[in-house]
């Protein structure tokens, strides 16, 4: 027997099933992968696996918005921030992690509760009794056409793509340097310099590049702006990669003294420091192609690649029409949704959005209810944009951001001051919210 049943072990459900568990509930959670199932992003059978990047983004509370959001799910106990922090990789302000050792810990925590059953089953219909939905991006078919049925909405579908991960040991470091952009936070990234000729041929590589067939049924899909694949930004002109993820402003190359007309960057990807990413080159070219174009990049002649990049579908709902301000299914309240199949976008987001939906069923089952989080604040800023703070119509995935939250009051202040005067009305409203609404875990 159980309270609530999660269905999805990601990183939204094994956030949630934490955060009910401590509240003294009993969880059932139901995982497809490890019981037959695979996804195609997935790789193992670890609850809370990254399929992409090794980032939560920017660590810096006081200046950024996903930062921020970091702060107020360590406020709340967050299983996700904790094992995240365990499992740190340096990467200047950001928070990178070693993604295995992340993910194992998540999957031991949540396994070894007392109060959570992880049950590695497919469940392909939407069940009676109290449940979350956080079957992600990539949700089977038989449940994603239950929803639908559901709702009697269509979810909408588009790509995300996964950059290619490169061995350490095959970049040539007479070429390359480490760096971080203006000297800021260490010397995290690794630095692949280029000269104008090399740019421009580098960019007509891309654009003629052989790229992997859409699906006709893909074919008008618009993609997310924070995963557009590489090539497709080159495509857009000759200069869009340079004053992207290409920036060579603020990167001081040794061997010049100068800045480069364009840079690709790598990221560190594991603890060991022996895998890098190639920030920003999430690609649908077919993997031949990478091979040949990534390694005319000055310092990667001779990359090896652990991984080369992919592309993959992204299902969400319309949350606005279809979900009420706890995560509710207007039509059935018995079923909430959580993480990224609600329309929020991240890793961070998705856990977070797991935590509070967590919360708000926990104090139902209580006989209770909780407040939402005031919109100042990071959580209750995205929460807001899924429960109706975006437009129905036109509702795409968001990652949390300043806009999402209300403008600031009083008189005009300059640009570089508002990011703090954001996170500190955040953290007054955070604190005020917690302290009346939250009750102490159980014991
Ligand atoms: P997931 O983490 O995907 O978890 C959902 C779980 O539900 C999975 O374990 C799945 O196996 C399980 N499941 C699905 N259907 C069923 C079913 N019927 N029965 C039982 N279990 C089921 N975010 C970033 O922040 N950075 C990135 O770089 C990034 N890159 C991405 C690249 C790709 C290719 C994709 C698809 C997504 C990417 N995302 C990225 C988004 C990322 O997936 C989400 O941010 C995050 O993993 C979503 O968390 P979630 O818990 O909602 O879903």
């Amino acid at each position: 027997t159980f309270d609530i049943h999660i269905i999805g072990g990601g990183l939204a459900g094994s956030e949630a099933a934490w955060q009910l568990a401590e509240a003294g509930l009993q969880v059932r959670l139901s995982e497809m992968r490890g019981g037959g199932d695979m996804t195609p992003a997935h790789e193992s059978d670890r609850l809370a696996e990254m399929v992409c990047s090794n980032s939560f983004r920017s660590d810096d509370a006081d200046n950024n918005a996903v930062g921020l959001l970091h702060r107020e799910m360590r406020d709340l106990g967050s299983l996700i921030m904790r094992c995240a922090d365990l499992h740190r990789v340096p990467a200047g302000s950001a928070l990178a992690v070693d993604r295995e050792a992340f993910a194992a810990e998540v999957t031991a925590a949540v396994t070894s509760h007392p109060r959570v059953d992880v049950v590695r089953e497919r469940v392909d219909a939407l069940p009676d009794h109290p449940t979350i939905i956080a079957t992600g991006p990539l949700t089977g078919s038989t449940l994603a056409s239950a929803i639908a049925a559901e709702t009697g909405s269509d979810a909408l579908a588009f790509f995300d793509a996964i950059a290619p991960i490169v061995h350490r040991d095959s970049i040539d470091m007479s070429i390359c340097w480490m760096a971080a952009r203006w000297d800021k936070g260490g010397k995290d990234y690794i630095n692949c310099p280029m000269t104008k000729e090399q740019y421009h041929a580098f960019v007509s590589a891309l654009v003629d590049g052989e790229k992997t067939e859409f699906k006709d049924w893909e074919k008008d899909t618009p993609y997310f702006e924070g995963c557009m694949p590489i090539e497709v930004m080159a495509e857009r002109g000759p200069e869009t990669l340079r004053f992207g993820p290409m920036k060579g402003v603020g990167l001081d190359d040794p061997r010049t003294g100068r800045w480069p007309y364009a840079c690709v960057q790598l990221r560190q990807d594991n603890a060991l420091g022996t895998l890098w990413n190639m920030v920003g080159f999430q690609t649908k070219l077919k993997h031949g192609e990478q091979v040949r174009i990534f390694r005319t990049i000055p310092g990667l002649e001779n990359a090896e690649f652990a991984r080369l990049g992919g592309i993959h579908r992204n299902s969400f709902i319309n949350s606005p029409k279809l979900l009420d301000r706890e995560l509710r299914l207007k039509s059935q309240p018995n079923i909430r949704f959580a993480g990224q199949i609600t329309g929020c976008e991240g890793y961070v987001e998705s856990a977070a959005v797991g935590l509070i939906c967590a919360r708000f069923a926990a104090a139902r089952l209580r006989g209770d209810a909780l407040a939402s989080p005031p919109p100042e604040t990071a959580l209750g800023a995205l929460l807001g944009h899924i429960t109706g703070g975006a437009d129905a119509e036109t509702f795409q995935p968001m990652n949390v951001n300043f806009g999402l939250m209300p403008p600031l009051e009083g008189p005009k202040t300059k640009k570089a001051d508002r990011k703090k005067l954001y996170t500190q009305r955040a953290r007054d409203r955070f604190r005020s919210w917690s302290e009346a609404q939250l009750e102490p875990a159980a014991a």
